[in-house]
C-alpha cells in the first residue's frame, strides 16, 4: 500500500510537509514552515518558546506529532518520545526556501537529508550567518557537565554540535532510498538548487513540482522536468499554483534590462534591494551594473554566499566569485562602530572583533568599500540595501539624482503594507522618492502563472493530480479532469 499523507502545503502557500509511504518506507517531501500556520499564532514578538518549541508547535496543530521523527533533546525534555529507533527513512527537500526546509531544524540528526548541492550551501549559509538555524549541524539542548569547580553547567560550543546526516544527489540521477526509487529533476525557481521529483513506488510514479517558472534564467530545466514527466507515466501528480491565477509580464531577463536602463538614466547612486539567497537575481544586478560600467556593492551575507559557490567546482563558473572585478563589498559599523575611529587608540585587533568571526575575513578583501566610499563614489555604484539595513543610508547620504530599484515582491497582506510604508518613509526621508512615493518596482515572481502551469499539467499528462502550494485549485480543476483535493493532515492512498 502506498499513501501520502500532507501535513501542511495545501490550500496554502508554502508549510509543505508530505509523508510518503510505501512498503513499510516513510519519507517526507520538504518540512517547511507555513506563514499561515505561523502567523495565526506568532509574531516578531511572541514566538515558540525555545525551551518548549516542539509542545507549543504541537499544541497549537503547527508540526505533526510522530514519534521518533524529532531530535531527542527537545523531544524528551518536553515529555513525548525519547530514545526509540525512528522508522522515517529520510527527508526529500525540493529547496532552501524556509517554507519547504525550515522545521529541518528539529528533525532527528540520524534522519538523513536528501538534497541538491546548492540546497546545502545555502543551508550552510543560514547555520553559519544566522543565529538560530540548525540545519545542517544540530546544537543540542539541555546538556549539562560537571565543571572545574564541580558545579553543574549547561554545555555549550562544540561540546554540542551534532552533524546532521545529510545526502547530497546529482541533478538527475536517480537514487533510492528504501523501496523507493527518486529521481530529482531541477526546476527553474526563484533560488538556486531547486529540484522537482519523480518517485517511483510500488503503486506507481508520483511527481512533485516542487516551486517552478519557466521564465527564470533556468527554463529549460523545468521544460526538461515536464518532459520526464510526460515520459514516465505518472499515476498523479502534486502540482504548484501559487500564481495560477495571474498572467505573467516580464522575465528575468527583462529585470536585467530594465535595471540596466534605470542605472543608465540615474546621475548619482543607484540603490537596489532583492531576496538575498536568489543568485539569479544577483546575477541580474550583477549584468546590469557591468552592462552600466558600475560596480555592483553586495553585503556580507550575499559575499558569503558567493564564497560557499564558487568554492564548489559546478557553481563556480555560474556565479561570481566574491572578489570579481565588478563587486564591491560593503563592511557595516561593527558593534562598536570603530570602522571610523583612531585605530592607534583601538587598535586593528579591536576592529576585527567588533564583527562576528564569519564576516572577519572579508575585512581583508581588496575589494571592500565602507559608508565613506560609497558617499564619495555615487556615480559608480549599485548599492544592495536590504529591508533590514536602510539605516546605512543614514550614513551613505544619497546625493539628490539618486534613485532605488525595489526587486522584491509586492505587499500581500496589511503587515507586509505597513512594512512597506515604513520603508517607503526612509526614501522618502532621503529625497530618493517623491510625494507620490514612486520608487521602481522591477520584479518577477518564482512562480509561474496560470499559462505556465497550465502548460506543466499539460505535458506531464498526469492520471490524476493534487493542487499544493495554492489557495486556486479551480484552476488546476478547470485544465485537469481528474483533480482531488486534501485537507491538511489528511491522507491519500493511491490507486484509491
Ligand atoms: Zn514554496
Amino acid at each position: 500500500m502506498t499513501s501520502i499523507t500532507f501535513h501542511g502545503g495545501v490550500d496554502d502557500i508554502g508549510g509543505n510537509k508530505f509523508l510518503v509511504e510505501d512498503k513499510g518506507t516513510k519519507i517526507f517531501m520538504d518540512f517547511g514552515m507555513s506563514f499561515t500556520d505561523e502567523g495565526k499564532f506568532f509574531s516578531q514578538f511572541m514566538n515558540a518558546r525555545t525551551s518548549n518549541s516542539l509542545a507549543d508547535y504541537f499544541a497549537l496543530g503547527i508540526l505533526p506529532k510522530i514519534p521518533g521523527l524529532y531530535r531527542t533533546d527537545i523531544a524528551k525534555h518536553v515529555g513525548f518520545d525519547g530514545d526509540e529507533p525512528t522508522d522515517i527513512s529520510g527527508v526529500l527537500l525540493t529547496h532552501a526556501h524556509v517554507d519547504h526546509c525550515k522545521y529541518i531544524s528539529y528533525l532527528r540528526p540520524d534522519i538523513p537529508i536528501y538534497c541538491s548541492e546548492a540546497s546545502k550551501l545555502i543551508m550552510q549559509n543560514y547555520d553559519e550567518t544566522g543565529n538560530f538555524d540548525q540545519y545542517l549541524t544540530l546544537k543540542e539542548r539541555f546538556q549539562v557537565y560537571t565543571n572545574k569547580k564541580g558545579e553543574i553547567s549547561k554545555a555549550a560550543g562544540d561540546k554540542v554540535k551534532v552533524p546532521r546526516k545529510i545526502e547530497v544527489f546529482e541533478d538527475g540521477k536517480k537514487f533510492s532510498i528504501d523501496s523507493i526509487d527518486v529521481e530529482p529533476l531541477p526546476v527553474d525557481h526563484s533560488v538556486p538548487g531547486v529540484n522537482a521529483f519523480i518517485l517511483h513506488t510500488s503503486a506507481g510514479s508520483i511527481a512533485n513540482t516542487a516551486d517552478l517558472r519557466f521564465h527564470g534564467r533556468r527554463e529549460k530545466d523545468t521544460a526538461k522536468f515536464v518532459e520526464r514527466c510526460g515520459e514516465s507515466s505518472l499515476d498523479l501528480i502534486l502540482c504548484e499554483g501559487t500564481r495560477i491565477a495571474e498572467t505573467q509580464s516580464i522575465t528575468e531577463y527583462d529585470v536585467e534590462t530594465i535595471s540596466t536602463k534605470i542605472i543608465n538614466e540615474t546621475q548619482e547612486l543607484v540603490i537596489c534591494g532583492y531576496p538575498i539567497r536568489d543568485l539569479d537575481r544577483l546575477m541580474s544586478f550583477y549584468l546590469a551594473a557591468k552592462n552600466a560600467g558600475r560596480y555592483l556593492v553586495i553585503d556580507l551575507k550575499q559575499a558569503y554566499l558567493l564564497k560557499l559557490f564558487s568554492g564548489s567546482a559546478n557553481f563556480s563558473k555560474l556565479y561570481p566569485s566574491p572578489d570579481d572585478e565588478t563587486i564591491k563589498i560593503f563592511i557595516p559599523r561593527g558593534s562598536w562602530g570603530l570602522l571610523d575611529k583612531n585605530l592607534e587608540k583601538f587598535t586593528e585587533r579591536l576592529l576585527y572583533m567588533d564583527y562576528p568571526e564569519w564576516q572577519r575575513e572579508f575585512l581583508d578583501y581588496p575589494n571592500t568599500v565602507d559608508y565613506r566610499d560609497v558617499s564619495k563614489n555615487q556615480k559608480e555604484l549599485v548599492f544592495y540595501c536590504s529591508d533590514f539595513n536602510l539605516q546605512n543610508l543614514i550614513d551613505v547620504k544619497p546625493n539628490p539624482g539618486s534613485s532605488y530599484i525595489r526587486s522584491l515582491t509586492e505587499p500581500f497582506d496589511t503587515e507586509m503594507e505597513l512594512k512597506e510604508e515604513q520603508i517607503k518613509n526612509w526614501f522618502e526621508h532621503f529625497g530618493i522618492i517623491g510625494k507620490e512615493r514612486d520608487w521602481h518596482q522591477v520584479h518577477v515572481s518564482g512562480h509561474g502563472d496560470g499559462e505556465q502551469i497550465k502548460r506543466v499539467i499539460d505535458g506531464a499528462n498526469s492520471k490524476k493530480l493534487i493542487p499544493i502550494h495554492t489557495h486556486h485549485d479551480e484552476y488546476h480543476k478547470k485544465w485537469h479532469s481528474n483533480v482531488h483535493t486534501v485537507n491538511q493532515h489528511n491522507t491519500y492512498e493511491m490507486g484509491g
